[in-house]
């Protein structure tokens, strides 16, 4: 029947079972996004962004309070008012680094990266 013809997906093109490219694990493919990355390799990208963010955030911040202390040399009476400043600055800028980086890892959508060739895992990543 006309009704019952399904909205035609991107799903539609790939069966029941499908291969994750980040870890080469065949999963259900509610678990593969667009991109066919699991949940896991998802969450695993999400973590990596996390730390990467952190490290960037780190840097905006240590950036800021450097100008800060060089450039607008604050008295002791405000220098509390500039350190909730340096600390927006680290956790506005971790965020926004964590979205490049993941965002960065998407376009990239590097195949294989979360794989663990059993033959080649004691070498560590090659480039
Ligand atoms: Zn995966």
């Amino acid at each position: 029947m006309p009704e019952e013809r399904r909205r035609v997906s991107w799903r539609d093109r790939y069966p029941d079972e499908v291969t994750c490219v980040r870890c080469l694990q065949l999963r259900d493919q509610v678990d593969l996004d667009r991109l066919l990355w699991c949940t896991r390799c998802r969450a695993l990208a999400r973590n990596r962004a996390s730390w990467m963010g952190w490290l960037g955030g780190a840097l905006f911040g240590g950036g800021v309070a450097l100008y800060i202390w060089g450039v607008i040399q604050p008295t002791d009476l405000v220098v509390g008012g500039w350190i909730a400043t340096v600390v927006a600055a680290v956790w506005i800028g971790s965020k926004v680094a964590r979205e490049l980086v993941y965002g960065v890892m998407r376009i990239r959508n590097v195949h294989a990266a979360e794989a663990m060739p059993p033959d080649t895992a004691q070498e560590g990543p090659t480039p």
